[in-house]
């Protein structure tokens, strides 16, 4: 059985991955499963990159340990990805042991092979992205791989000697057509990265800790592309010690990989610095680095401050899994960026899904039941429209396949979309309502409903890759067990005489403006959170003195009841274990009596009572906020009467 291996970059484990970081692995899902169906035995890795200076100082601002911060975002990632239906064979971490294990051996074995070296380095060095650059990277003093602003840097560390594979490597990309995919990307590659002379790259850190150590010398962590590209292999099993052909069967059975599936914006560590790795381990190198566009909204990078992140899991919830991945699979060219919006997203959602496909399922069910009692008729009487369609079909078969061998995966979307545009035509062209007026056109009405029922099954195996649930379920509704790819190679094969399954609704109509409402409310409630909060005005310091003069006791609310006239207020008896006494408090528009008894609450005991419209209060009791009030409520086991302080 021939063998397809195939990678997504590993997602870095520093925030949930938004709709665009996930469009990559329901994209790589898909040609795993497509490569499935054409019979291979397929291996999809993906996972998580965990290491690195970003990591270590989100933990620090999380309060957590980078492991404890890196294990709850890598949670959050696998839950995504097994929400979207993703057939992942090995979800690996870069915290994995034997990742770790292997990567350490591998920086030693390159050190004793003299590939890699100790000096300083000194340079240009981008933080969120943890790369140095020289002064000809770098455009205009920012990062040339983010847009960001870059500092100077200067550390002892340990260098790989790039240089040393650079010839090799260029002769390896132009003697291997399609290595670098699309082919527009290969060019920046060569002439801007290889023939300027490849600069030795720096491999290690010292300027933090949360990495893998290199062993002969703790000081340095390893860098984390080194350690992240290697995962291709580690999750095979691969071990430094040993040659190619001593490796586990795993490993010589799957590795070269026939793909990895990245982001456009990572192609240089894919096509230049991982395959020269790989030649230092003398290892076969990748047949393909595919480099995908992104994803902005609108016009726009998703970002957190511009209040326009979208999550896949978010739009699931409205639109489902099929729809979410049907929307990442046709909306993304294969060489710019796509965009999303709100708009496009529903317009996907009601003209492609419910209108096109869902509409044509529909209808021709409910003509089979009301022309056949929900039973497949035999093809009759053919009619020269017929050979038409079957043409449409035999052309929106070979386009599907053959687009999504070349990894353009949208366009082969498209041809499947294209040709159920073609059934959905070929009703208004037959019109079965009227052959069905007339016992001498029950022939003719036969062939329509049949060809019909067949292009819908012939779409439904098409689309498994993309969409798989809805397949299944217009399967269920044709109550076929054609399912395999090879079942469309000639038009015909579903069985005549055999009932059809229940009828359902596959995708329900989005009503437009109802949606847009709502998620302007999501847009602007996420805003507002992220807001930064400004300085609050400060008091004068004071001194312990001062704050023990405010006597602060436990006490427990006993009852509350609203008090006439005065809205806001509550009138309380609290009890302070010594004593009981009547406080008046401001919370009534945000506490209702019952939320409040029997809760312990922290009182002011040596307040000089007041008289609240006309109510006598002894004491107060401790809240926040002004606009809107929280109650201080204290440990439910703290104790009436003691002092707090
Ligand atoms: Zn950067």
């Amino acid at each position: 059985m021939e063998k397809f291996y195939l990678t997504t970059a590993i997602a870095y484990a520093s925030r949930k991955p938004h709709f665009g970081n996930t469009y990559e692995i329901i994209m790589s899902d898909a040609f795993a499963r497509f490569q499935k169906r054409l019979g291979k035995d397929v291996f999809l890795c993906t996972g998580t990159d965990e290491h690195g200076q970003k990591i270590e100082d989100l933990a620090k601002d999380a309060g957590i340990s980078p492991k404890e911060y890196v294990d709850r975002v890598a949670a959050e990632i696998k839950g995504i990805w097994d929400l979207m239906g993703v057939e992942y064979d090995h979800f690996i971490r870069t915290t994995d042991d034997y990742h770790e294990r292997v990567v350490a051996k591998i920086f030693k074995k390159f050190y004793d092979k003299g590939d890699i070296y100790k000096g300083f380095y000194e340079g240009w060095y981008c933080t969120p992205c943890e790369s140095f650059f020289t002064e000809t990277q770098v455009v205009d003093g920012k990062c040339p791989d983010c847009g960001r602003e870059v500092k100077q840097a200067r550390e002892e560390a340990y260098f790989f000697k790039m240089s040393k594979y650079a010839d090799r490597l260029i002769k390896h990309i132009e003697d291997n057509p399609g290595f670098i995919e699309p082919e527009s990307r290969k060019k920046e590659m060569v002439n801007n990265f290889l023939k300027v002379g490849l600069q030795d790259l720096c491999v290690s850190r010292t300027s933090f800790k949360w990495g893998i150590p290199v062993d002969f010398d703790d000081k340095h962590v390893v860098y984390v592309w080194l350690d992240a590209l290697t995962n291709y292999i580690t999750a095979l099993g691969y071990d430094p010690d040993r040659s190619y052909e001593e490796q586990d069967e795993k490993f010589k059975k799957y590795w070269p990989a026939d793909v990895h599936i990245i982001g456009k914006d990572i192609l240089r560590f894919h096509t230049i610095y991982w395959p020269i790795f790989l030649m230092a381990l003398e290892l076969p190198l990748p047949k393909k680095v595919f480099g995908h566009p992104w994803f902005n909204f609108g016009n726009d990078k998703m970002s957190k401050s511009k209040g326009n992140v979208v999550y896949a899991d978010e739009l699931a919830e409205v639109f489902g899994v099929d729809a979410v991945r049907y929307y990442a699979l046709s909306e993304m060219p294969y060489n710019s960026d796509g965009s999303i919006t709100y708009e496009s997203v529903i317009a996907r959602y009601n003209n492609d899904l419910a209108n096109n496909l869902g509409n044509l399922v529909s209808r021709t069910h409910a003509m089979t039941k009301k022309y056949f009692g929900g039973v497949v008729p035999a093809p009759d009487v053919r009619e020269p429209l017929d050979e038409e369609l079957y043409a449409a079909v035999r052309e929106g078969i070979d386009r599907s396949l053959s687009l999504m061998g070349e990894y353009r995966v949208a366009d082969s979307l498209e041809a499947i979309f294209t040709m159920l545009r073609r059934a959905n035509k070929y009703i208004d062209e037959t019109m079965p309502w009227v052959l069905a007026k007339s016992e001498e056109t029950r022939g003719r009405l036969a062939t329509v409903i049949y060809n019909l029922l067949e292009v819908i099954r012939v779409a439904a195996v098409l689309l498994v890759p993309y969409i798989p649930t809805t397949s299944k379920n217009i399967f269920s509704q044709l109550g076929t067990d054609k399912t395999e790819l090879v079942t469309v190679s000639s038009f015909g094969a579903l069985e005549a005489g055999k009932p059809l399954g229940e009828a359902f609704t596959l995708f329900q109509r989005i009503d437009e403006k109802k949606f847009l409402e709502e998620m302007e409310e999501k847009a602007k409630a996420a805003l507002e959170a992220n807001k930064p909060i400004p300085e609050p005005e400060h008091e004068a310091e004071i001194g312990i003195e001062s704050f023990a003069a405010v006597e602060l006791r436990v006490a427990e609310i006993i009852s509350a009841e609203p008090i006439p006239k005065a809205k806001k207020l509550l009138r309380l008896q609290v009890d302070l274990g010594y004593e009981k006494r009547q406080v008046v408090s401001g919370i009534a528009k945000f506490y209702t009596p019952d939320q409040l008894v029997g809760k312990k609450v922290c009182i002011v005991c040596n307040l000089k009572p007041a008289k609240l419209c006309g109510v006598d209060s002894f004491g107060m009791l401790l809240a926040s906020g002004e606009d809107e009030i929280k109650v201080v409520f204290l440990d439910p086991s703290a104790k009436n009467g003691d002092r707090i302080h």
